[in-house]
């Protein structure tokens, strides 16, 4: 069964002129998003994933309501999305938590709003500071909380009102390797405890690997959906010891490394093209693109 479609998306950006020479001479439009059609099933956990700037967080703002396509739509349940809602549940890089509350009044914040009742709510986000394994932290504010335990906050914030779809926007990519790991097992261990929808976007190939029944991969920008790769490894199998280190891994790896690498150079190319001055991916541009070059490929994983 589909829970949320994209049919045709296209969105643009309008780029201003800087007056600085360097900027487009007059306002102009970038092509951010070209017909993004993609499925995603009820209970599936899908992951997109593209070279830096190719638009995947434009994507993924307009499952979550914050923005609108220029054309073509996006449905949940057969439905136009048309603004946030209380059936998508959202966690991005940034931990975008409340400074001011602790972790427990930080997963209680939407329940407060749909008019819960105290001892209620404490229950509520008990479960699931519970579940996202922090058990007393619940009064810790955030400034007491490393970055790992602030963004299990923000899980179980999402988690807390108990929506339908979690939409993740490159949650883990701010932490350590160590860290990321943990969490990543900690997210596949809560979508087998409550069988959710997950949309979940990332650069990495390790990580879509490790989390998703299906990959999505996009093209550099305007983007696109590319191809659609199945992940033939169960999340029994994930969550077992060095299943990195397994064939079928290994090979999925490879085949998202050959279909990507065309979109990771083409990316660069954007980005040393790029007019724009002031664009946050020019000094991405030098260098290492969001960490996809051949060389952070492991040479195991270059099977014939
Ligand atoms: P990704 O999440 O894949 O890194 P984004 O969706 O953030 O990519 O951005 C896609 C493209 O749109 C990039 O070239 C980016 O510079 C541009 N872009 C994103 N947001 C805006 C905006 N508000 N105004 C103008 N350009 C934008
Ligand atoms: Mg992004």
């Amino acid at each position: 069964m589909t829970k949320i479609e994209s049919v045709n998306v296209t969105k643009s950006y309008k780029i201003r002129d800087l007056g600085n020479g360097k900027s487009p001479d007059a306002d102009t439009e970038l092509l951010a998003l070209d017909q993004v059609n993609l499925e995603i099933k009820k209970g599936e956990f899908l992951v997109i994933l593209g070279p830096s700037g190719c638009g995947k967080s434009t994507f993924l703002d307009m499952v979550c309501g914050l923005s609108k396509p220029d054309q073509g739509t996006i449905l949940i349940d057969g439905k136009a999305i048309d603004g946030p809602g209380l059936d998508r549940g959202i966690v991005f890089q940034q931990y975008a938590l409340f400074p001011w509350r602790t972790a427990r009044k930080n997963v209680e914040f939407g329940l407060e709003a749909q008019n819960i009742d105290k001892h209620r709510r404490q229950e509520i986000s008990q479960e699931y500071l519970n579940m996202v394994g922090l058990q007393g932290f619940e009064n810790r504010y955030p400034y007491e909380l490393s970055g790992g335990m602030k963004q299990r906050v923000a899980i179980a914030r999402a988690l807390a009102f108990n929506p339908e779809v979690l939409l993740m926007d490159e949650p883990f990519a701010a932490l350590d390797a160590q860290t990321r790991d943990i969490l990543q097992r900690t997210l596949l261990r809560i979508k087998a405890q409550t069988g959710k929808t997950i949309l979940f976007i990332t650069h990495s190939i390790d990580e879509a690997v490790f989390l998703a029944d299906r990959v999505a991969v996009m093209t550099a920008r305007p983007g696109t959906i590319k191809e659609i790769i199945e992940v033939p490894i169960s999340r029994e199998e994930k969550l077992m010891d060095d299943v990195q280190s397994t064939p079928k891994f290994i090979k999925t790896r490879y085949a998202l490394w050959e279909t990507l690498k065309e979109e990771v150079d083409k990316a660069q190319e954007i980005c040393r093209s790029c007019p724009v001055e002031e664009c946050s991916f020019a000094e991405k541009a030098g260098g290492n693109l969001a960490g996809l070059t051949p060389e952070s490929i492991p040479q195991k994983v270059r099977v014939q």
